[in-house]
């Protein structure tokens, strides 16, 4: 490819609206340009690193057995009604109706569609083990997109279900998902820890999310320091916060002691009717970001965070709302107001929870007229699980915990029946007899990967692709480009490494040097050939390692050796 022909529109400034290096970086070296919120134009540049990262997952998808195929964005709502998600899934699942009021929605996931089809289409027990995928867009309408490609609404995920006879061979399929994984992004050359998630309402160890390790990553994850142990914050096992750890310095009327208390305790500890028990949540930070996280069946619509006293985000996703407490030694968030209709909440799980509080020992930090009947059910609280740095390993009990913060790239869930019930899915078993299919869904986020890989590969002049993932394994800088013989002693090399097959980008532009080598760093591609007039009077040029930095000065004829 010719610079001087070719689309890479970079950028000196750092753009204000960018929060993330990533992101920022992805602006400047003009892979990515905003559309709208969330939604995202691929330019050449970071589409070239997106069908790379997609390659490497085809390839060790297609090792697996699994097998690639496309469903469509549009997804008709009466799959979502039949496995009940229509009403569940709130505002991200992005809805419409056609010119006949048919409602659709764009797909978010694809469980429903593939669900659908398998029904169809697989009979018998014959037909599987069966895992199919696609590499395809994806809109969810995210409360706050945000990070560039990191949380869009708009990107392209790879998603792959798999389908088998019974619960041994769904796990054997989930291992090799696992596997796959694993290898996916070790390829990538990303760091990463494959962590236990929660699963919700399925039960034991079968959700690992991939997290690549980077400070920026919005998921808190612990693992061991001795044995393989390794969760996201939410499934960590801990031990309970010791009283008056974290003890908040501001005075407080009344504190509740972390542990399992129900609305009558909660009600006869603060000495008012069960009715006014407040659901108001003081939250404690000390220098750290302090998320809770709240889970229940409610219509996220109706929740209004009163922003108070330094809560300074939230988020609301499908089935938890995501407080924020940043800045601040000690901040408070709270409280949260659930007006309307709040059916149960039936799990409070805190994560990197300090200290809790129910009840405010402020004016106005409550929530107000709430009716425990008619508007909100408390079933009861989960312990605080307080991981701090430094406990025993509830695995192996001699290693020590280490928090580290995770992007979640990738996640492997073992679905069991949920969907295949729900849309009566089965086969016929060797006896003949009727049965339900077990499924597995697999997910990874391509434009997220991405942008994980710049997150941990970059320096103060820019990206630092590793070569499986740079849209360029080469650049070619030809300086003084108007001059004969070095224009045609870079045409040349640049005609050789085409030939052998190497991804080379020619920078042939008529700059100055420090422009195009500002320019070449920014992009990140690995490896440089300067071909200039100083070296190429002794035959030579300049092959420069973008990651090292090392500088060596080779013969025009063995500069294809080297790259190779
Ligand atoms: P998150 O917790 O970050 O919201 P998720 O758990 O909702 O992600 P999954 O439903 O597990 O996401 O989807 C599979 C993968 O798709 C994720 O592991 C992630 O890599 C990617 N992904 C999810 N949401 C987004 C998004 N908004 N933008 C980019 N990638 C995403
Ligand atoms: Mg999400
Ligand atoms: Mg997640
Ligand atoms: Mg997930």
């Amino acid at each position: 490819m010719r610079y001087s022909q070719y689309f890479i529109p970079t950028v000196k400034e750092t753009p204000s609206d960018a929060e993330v290096i990533s992101h920022k970086l992805m602006l400047r070296a003009g892979m990515i340009r905003k559309l709208a919120a969330g939604i995202y134009n691929y330019l050449p540049l970071g589409l070239r690193s997106i069908r790379k990262v997609e390659q490497i997952v085809r390839e060790e998808m297609n090792r697996a057995g699994a097998i690639e195929m496309l469903m469509p964005a549009v997804q008709p709502a009466e799959l979502w009604k039949e496995s009940g998600r229509w009403d569940f899934y709130g505002k991200e699942l992005l809805r419409f109706k056609d010119r006949k009021d048919a409602e659709f929605c764009m797909g978010p996931t694809h469980e429903e569609v593939i669900t659908d089809l398998v029904r169809k289409e697989i009979r018998s027990y014959r037909q599987m083990p069966i895992n199919l995928y696609q590499i395809q867009g994806k809109f969810r309408d995210e409360i706050r997109p945000r990070f560039g490609l990191m949380r869009g609404r708009e990107f392209i995920m790879k998603d792959a279900y798999s389908f088998d006879v019974n619960e041994a061979g769904a796990d054997v399929s989930y291992q090799k998902m696992y596997q796959a994984y694993r290898r996916i992004f070790e390829r990538c050359g990303l760091r990463f820890r494959a962590v236990e998630a929660d699963t919700g309402t399925i039960g034991g160890n079968y959700s690992h999310e991939f997290m690549v390790l980077a400070d920026s990553g919005e998921d808190a994850i612990v693992s061991c320091s001795a044995c393989e142990y390794a969760a996201n914050m939410e499934k960590a096992q801990t031990r309970p916060a010791a009283a008056g750890e974290h003890a908040d310095p501001r005075p407080m009327e009344k504190v509740v002691t972390p542990g399992q208390k129900s609305v009558e305790e909660i009600a006869n500890f603060l000495s008012v009717p069960a009715t006014q028990v407040v659901k108001t949540l003081i939250l404690m930070a000390d220098s750290e970001p302090v998320v809770a996280l709240l889970r229940g069946d409610y219509d996220l619509n109706e929740i209004k965070l009163k922003n108070h006293l330094g809560c300074t985000e939230l988020e609301m996703a499908t089935d938890e709302v995501v407080f924020k407490v940043t800045g601040a030694p000690t901040g408070y968030a709270g409280p949260v107001n659930l007006p309307g209709k709040v059916k149960v909440v039936a799990d409070l799980s805190l994560k990197g929870m300090h200290n809790f509080v129910v009840g405010a020992n402020e004016k106005d930090a409550h929530l107000k007229n709430v009716n425990l009947d008619r508007d909100v059910k408390v079933e009861g609280f989960v312990d605080i699980r307080n991981v701090i740095a430094g406990d025993p390993c509830p695995r192996c009990e001699s290693g020590k915990l280490e928090i580290w913060r995770g992007i979640e790239v990738g996640h492997v869930f073992k679905l069991g029946t949920k969907y295949s019930k729900a849309l009566n899915a089965s086969f016929l078993d060797a006896d003949g007899k009727e049965q339900i299919i077990f499924m597995g869904c697999y997910g990874i986020g391509i434009g997220r990967t991405v942008a994980a890989c710049i997150e941990q590969n970059h320096d103060e002049n820019g990206i630092i692709f590793p070569i499986p993932i740079a849209p360029f394994q080469v650049i070619v800088s030809v300086l003084s480009a108007k001059e004969d013989e070095v224009k045609e002693a870079g045409e040349k090399i640049y005609q050789d490494l085409l030939q052998a097959g190497i991804e080379v980008l020619i920078d042939d532009r008529d700059e100055r040097p420090g422009f195009k080598f500002k320019d070449a760093d920014l992009i990140g591609i690995p490896l440089r050939i300067v071909v200039g007039a100083k070296n190429l009077v002794d035959g030579k040029v300049e092959l420069k390692d973008r990651k090292t930095g090392e500088v060596e000065i080779i013969p025009v004829a063995e500069a294809l050796e080297k790259v190779k």
